[in-house]
């Protein structure tokens, strides 16, 4: 429920059925109370249907997000306020039980257009409605002027009301979004964290695309942080961030999987260029030159890999590769353990 609750998805399934039920109550209203034959009516009547299920088919069947359903779902705002218009001139104008159809309408053009959209749309509903009372000849005196004026000042109410919550709402939402950004993100690296990996690896065990999964660990850090201390050692890390993200780009995320460790989800749809991402990765970090008390240095990485799914779950991957670095550190460091048991060396520093 609370997933359902989260997305304006569930906003239009209900608006949906409301319109049905009011689809019904109007046809029946029309054959209780109005004359049978009124082509006015029966056109409206038909509007409504052809409409609604086109407006039905979009929601149910079309990928939320989708450009039909965006655009299904907003144009239904526009065809829900002509059938109100509609359906309120020919249900008796001012005395019409329809008219409170038209807050669900402000509503609605505020889910979209927040207090603007509300605003905006209870000074249409009002002077849409003011039109048909002129239509209808109403007097605008007396008990009939303070009934409008009491009208209007409903829907702008709404409109204001409705505006004001739906702003907040969303407010909120984008705060939410942000902050649930920042708890999947390492502040030193820049790169997702712990957390985001674990989750990552969830999903991507359930989808069952193909991945390459890679452990990685800076070679030695310890003594980079006892010759130049750990305000270097954190340098180190930072520019090692960065310059994974750049060459990564579109084909995988990386992770600080613990201190100097980096572990990597890779799209492995074609092995080879996961593989060739990788070496140019591995190549990229090997030339990075730092340099901290008049002296110059760079550092090496060892890299175990692993293929989701052909080598087992996603958690005998992350094992296999686990051991694979260690066979990577175990032959010396600098190199990749792949997962094809081929090695790759890097070059001399
Ligand atoms: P190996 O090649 O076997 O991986 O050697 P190593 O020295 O890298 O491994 P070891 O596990 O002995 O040391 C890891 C070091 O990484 C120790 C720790 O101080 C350092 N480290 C971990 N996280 C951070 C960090 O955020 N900043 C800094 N500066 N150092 C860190
Ligand atoms: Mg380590
Ligand atoms: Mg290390």
């Amino acid at each position: 429920m609370n997933l359902l609750m989260k997305n304006d998805h569930i906003v239009e399934i209900i608006l949906s059925l409301f319109r049905w039920v009011f689809l019904l109550i109007a046809g029946s209203y029309y054959y209780i109370y109005l004359d049978a034959n009124n082509l006015g009516f029966t056109i409206l009547f038909l509007f409504g249907i052809v409409y609604m299920t086109i407006s039905e088919f979009a929601l149910r069947k079309t990928p939320i997000n989708s450009k039909i359903y965006l655009f299904m779902t907003k144009v239904s705002v526009v065809l829900d306020y002509i059938a109100f218009l509609g359906l309120v001139s020919l249900t008796g104008g001012a005395d019409s039980p329809f008219f409170p159809t038209g807050y669900l309408i402000i509503l609605h053009a505020a889910v979209y257009w927040k207090f603007s959209g509300g605003i905006v749309a209870s000074f249409l509903l009002g002077a849409g409605y003011t039109v048909i009372l002129l239509f209808n000849g109403y007097s605008f005196q007396g008990g009939q002027l303070i009934s409008y004026l009491f009208d209007w000042m409903f829907l702008v109410f709404i409109g204001v009301l409705g505006g004001i919550i739906v702003t907040r709402e969303r407010t909120m939402r984008s705060k939410n979004t942000k902050l649930e950004d920042i708890a999947r993100q390492d502040f030193l690296t820049d790169l997702y964290n712990h957390r985001a990996f674990q989750e990552d690896l969830h999903i991507c065990s359930e989808d069952n695309h193909s991945l390459m999964l890679v452990l990685s660990d800076i070679d030695y850090f310890k003594s980079v942080n006892d010759r130049f201390g750990h305000l270097v050692g954190d340098d180190v890390l930072k520019k090692i961030g960065t310059v994974v993200k750049e060459e990564l780009k579109d084909d995988g995320r990386a992770y600080r999987y613990g201190g100097e460790e980096i572990a990597f989800i890779m799209d492995a749809t074609n092995s080879e260029e996961a593989k060739a991402c990788l070496l140019r990765i591995q190549s990229v970090i090997r030339k990075l030159r730092f340099t901290a008390h008049a002296e110059h240095f760079s550092v090496t990485m060892s890299y175990g890999t692993a293929i989701f799914p052909p080598e087992g779950s996603i958690d005998e991957c992350l094992r296999m590769a686990d051991e694979r670095l260690y066979e990577a550190k175990r032959l010396g460091r600098n190199r990749i353990c792949w997962f094809d048991d081929q090695v790759e060396e890097g070059h001399a520093r």
